[in-house]
């Protein structure tokens, strides 16, 4: 394939973020093509949250109302001591969300959210089994090569690429990511399982001790699957790849003497999967010519506070408004724009979440969930 002389701008990666911007830019009216080195993407078993701050960017794409049909709307996020089972906060959602926030707070199937994201780019603009290889800035445009020896050219290309992006590493060097010494567990159950219990399975609920937790919501409005995502120390990286096969022997051992719902939990668990959480240090740089990061190729994060994927999904809005406000011939001025408009919040963000003190006490999420991307006035921002 050669140029074009339309200009048009290549995404990698069809994550959650690189999705979000090539049907934001779509609607946009730019002409986005998005190359996944993936074959095509399965329904892998884990859950999300999304907060009103990201529904109200799935509003703009015209998809708030499946997603709010698809999941499940906890009243609350529970905190809860792992142990006792006292609260150690109770962080109002469900209708409050939607009248002091602007829109739900949904937990919902992290497949079939992202399969509801795929849908809503045009259809032939979504490129599988396209792992990029190189990348070459020439100033006037870019060539990305793939692995399957094909190659395109851009006017410029948005590396949505998660935590090991090569868009990064041509910007910044090569750098592994660094291990935080965590690991999370996910499991899904189905509803049937939970039923011979006489205990109560609350929608949205963080089980808690000092150093490690259990993150426990359903991921359908019907309530007939519940997840499980948890946070524990693993000091050495002894194993290869993004996740392997877990136990519930295993879980057993990391969760002695929680809670007899835990506990249950566990007992329910059919299969489980291990994945390292990995995280970088805060870039000093997003852009460089023609090529910009968004999501976790840029700021990945322990997955802490549930919000790594809903920073990507603000990503990809604000730079869309910035190319939008710049047209495509400046995207260096819409790239400052972009960075000065979203370092400050993403970075404050990862750095929470990292921490993992989010919601554990009685805290306000509004600087949060009450954020209304397309309502905050463009900053300037300086040269890159
Ligand atoms: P990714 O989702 O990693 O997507 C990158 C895409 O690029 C992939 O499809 C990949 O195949 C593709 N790709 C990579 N390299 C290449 C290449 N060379 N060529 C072509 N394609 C390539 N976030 C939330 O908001 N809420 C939550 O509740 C939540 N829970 C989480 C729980 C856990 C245990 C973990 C680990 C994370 C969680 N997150 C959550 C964080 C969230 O998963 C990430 O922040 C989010 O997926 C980042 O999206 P992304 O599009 O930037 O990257």
């Amino acid at each position: 394939m050669g140029t074009t002389s339309t200009p048009r701008i290549a995404v990698v990666g069809a994550g959650l973020g690189g999705a979000a911007a090539a049907a934001l830019l779509q609607q946009a009216g730019f002409k986005v093509d998005v190359y996944e080195q993936s074959a095509e993407f399965s329904r892998l078993g884990a859950g999300i949250h999304m907060g009103p701050n990201v529904m109200k960017v799935f509003r703009r794409l015209g998809i708030e109302d499946r997603l709010n049909q698809m999941g499940s709307h906890p009243d609350f996020w529970f905190s809860r001591d792992g142990q006792t089972g006292d609260y150690m906060s109770r962080i109002p959602l469900g209708e409050f969300a939607r009248k002091e926030y602007g829109a739900s707070y949904i937990t919902v199937h992290r497949g079939d959210l992202h399969a509801l994201q795929i849908d809503s780019i045009q259809e032939d603009t979504v490129h599988f089994g396209k792992r990029l290889e190189s990348v070459d800035d020439s100033g006037d445009d870019v060539n990305l090569t793939f692995s399957d020896g094909t190659s395109v050219r851009a006017d410029i290309v948005i590396g949505a690429d998660g935590i090991n992006s090569k868009i990064r590493e041509v910007l910044l060097g090569q750098e592994e990511p660094t291990y935080s010494g965590w690991v999370a567990h996910r499991a899904l159950i189905t509803g049937d399982k939970l039923a011979k219990y006489d205990l109560k399975f609350e929608d949205c609920v963080k089980w808690w001790t000092e150093d490690r937790h259990m993150m426990v919501y359903y991921t359908t409005g019907k309530r007939d699957e519940y997840y499980y995502v948890t946070g524990v120390p693993h000091p050495e990286l002894d194993f290869e790849g993004s996740f392997v096969d877990s136990s519930r022997e295993e879980m057993f051992a990391a969760f002695e003497g929680y809670h007899p719902t835990v506990q249950a939990l566990i007992e329910s668990t059919d299969s489980v999967t291990k994945w390292p959480l990995k995280n970088r240090n805060p870039l000093p740089l997003w852009s460089q010519g023609r090529l910009v990061l968004l999501g976790d190729a840029c700021h990945p994060m322990k997955p802490h506070m549930a919000q790594g994927a809903g920073m990507a999904i603000e990503d990809a809005a604000m730079l869309t408004r910035c190319l939008q406000e710049t047209g495509l011939s400046d995207y260096r001025t819409a790239f400052e724009l972009y960075e000065a408009n979203r370092k400050e919040r993403a970075s404050r963000v990862q750095q929470v979440s990292n921490d993992n003190t989010w919601l554990r006490t009685q805290e306000d999420p509004a600087w949060v969930y009450g954020y209304d991307l397309y309502e905050q006035s463009l900053k300037s921002g300086n040269p890159v």
